[in-house]
């Protein structure tokens, strides 16, 4: 997580409005892939950190899935990330700050969140695990009461 820190900083700076965050996607000890948010530089919605990486890993392995890998994000996976890493036969996602951490603008549904996306899935070997060095992630975004104009709210 830390690594995914750096990256999304190192990337994108410090500062929210510039989306920092960074997936960085592990299997068997090493890293095969990682990305950051593009929707902005690249006019594409579905170009999230994680969606990113998905997309570096299949290339790095060759293959559209990656079973048994881990992803990492510094920020928990929207549906789309979370579907998007169900296909690719990731195994275990790892997030920072969670979904109370930060500013509502970073989800799509007001209800349905990571966890129910998982339930729900026909793979049955998918966990989660959150909150890892979540203050210093939260910390990257817009907090749950910042006042946030509604036109850099990408789900309004
Ligand atoms: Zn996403």
């Amino acid at each position: 997580m830390r690594r995914a820190i750096d990256l999304a900083t190192q990337e994108k700076g410090t500062n929210p409005a510039n989306t920092p965050i960074a997936a960085i996607i592990v299997r068997d000890g090493k890293i095969i892939a990682s990305g950051v948010n593009r929707t902005a530089e690249n006019c594409d919605a579905t170009a999230h950190a994680e969606v990113m990486a998905l997309r570096a890993a299949g290339q790095a392995v060759g293959d559209m899935k990656i079973d048994g890998a881990t992803l990492y994000s510094t920020l928990q996976p929207c549906g789309m990330c979370t579907f998007a890493s169900i296909w690719a036969g990731v195994s275990r996602i790892v997030h920072g700050a969670g979904r109370d951490d930060v500013h509502e603008m970073y989800f799509e549904d007001r209800h349905l969140s990571t966890m129910d996306y998982i339930r729900d899935a026909y793979k049955q070997d998918l966990t989660m695990d959150g909150g890892i060095l979540a203050a210093e992630c939260a910390a990257l975004y817009f907090g749950p009461d910042d006042d946030v104009p509604e036109d850099k709210q990408a789900n309004k």
